[in-house]
């Protein structure tokens, strides 16, 4: 049997299922054509379909091609509703994502009346989709984004030739914090500190996520060492000249923070991730309140 038959074989039982299905390559976010006996990109992306210029933050493909699991999703596209399922396919030992699309604008359990609850159905939605990708206490991102995202943002860094640089931040001495103000005050700090750090990356290219406890990932698209480096610096030492005032009580924190750049001959998220908490390592081993970049 050859790869049309199979794949259209193996997708017959869907038949009554969807509106439309198509394959996915979701770390390149490329839709997959099959023909006789070949596969081939398409020439857009996969997100052309949901009228978006960049990637959907939501994406399940790259879910289900990490957890070699099958996921579902809602998504609303110009006023319809669209069941959204993406379950691994192997074909030739490389792994795609069989996405299939369902509108179900009329016969899903939401139903869309009038205006304003179609705005209402928008955003309970788009609320839904959010909360699976950020962090409860902070909202900044959580440790699935990274995950899903950063291999994509590298991927996009290769075939654009630009340089990508990440800094792993972590606050100094906090469990001090928690053990003389308690765990409240401990939490409006980390929420705090994310917006500091907001405050010094830029909106459209540049992302911060929660790595885990008091420790935060900062991506810094086409942005190379040295500028990253600066980036970093100007977080610690806005964070060394803010005192945090929660009724009367003042408190001051510091940082440490490790700086890398994605290198051209070791380009992957574990490569890049491994750099920075190295350079992090340093930076607490040598005096805290720091930034290194060391290669
Ligand atoms: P270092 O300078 O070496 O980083 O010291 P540290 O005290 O910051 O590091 P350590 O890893 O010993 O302690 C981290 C603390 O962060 C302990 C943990 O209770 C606290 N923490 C982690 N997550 C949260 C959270 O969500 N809220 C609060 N309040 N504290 C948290
Ligand atoms: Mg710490
Ligand atoms: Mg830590």
């Amino acid at each position: 049997m050859n790869i049309v038959e199979e794949v259209k074989n193996r997708l017959s039982v869907f038949k009554n299922l969807y509106d439309i299905f198509r394959l996915v390559d979701p770390v390149n976010k490329k839709t997959i054509t099959v023909n006789d006996n070949s596969i081939e990109e398409s020439k857009g992306y996969c997100y052309d379909f949901w009228k978006r210029d960049e990637f959907c933050k939501n994406c399940i493909s790259i879910r289900a091609y990490l957890e070699d699991d099958t996921f579902v999703k809602i998504q609303n596209n110009e006023g319809k509703i669209f069941l959204v399922t993406a379950t691994p396919l192997i074909l030739n030992n490389n792994r795609y994502i069989v996405e299939i699309l369902k509108d179900i604008t009329q016969n899903g359990k939401i139903q869309t009346k009038n205006d304003s609850s179609e705005n209402y159905t928008e955003y309970v939605l788009n609320e839904l989709n959010e909360k699976i990708i950020k962090d409860e206490l902070t909202g900044v991102y959580n440790r699935r984004y990274i995950n899903e995202t950063l291999p994509v943002n590298i991927n996009k860094s290769i075939v654009k030739q630009y340089p990508l640089s990440v800094i792993m931040a972590d606050i100094d001495f906090f469990k001090k914090i928690n053990d003389n103000y308690g765990h409240l005050i401990g939490d409006k700090i980390l929420i705090d500190f994310c917006k500091l750090v907001k405050y010094h990356i830029r909106k459209s290219t540049d992302w911060l996520s929660r790595y885990g406890g008091e420790e935060f990932l900062i991506v810094l698209q086409d942005t190379d060492l040295h500028s990253a480096y600066k980036v970093a610096e100007d977080i610690r030492k806005s964070l060394e000249n803010t005192v945090f005032q929660y009724d009367d009580i003042k408190i001051k924190i510091t940082a440490s923070l490790g700086v890398h750049q994605l290198s051209s001959h070791k380009n992957n998220m574990d490569e890049l991730l491994l750099g920075a908490d190295r350079n992090l390592y340093h930076a607490k081993i040598t005096g805290r309140n720091k930034t290194v970049m060391e290669l």
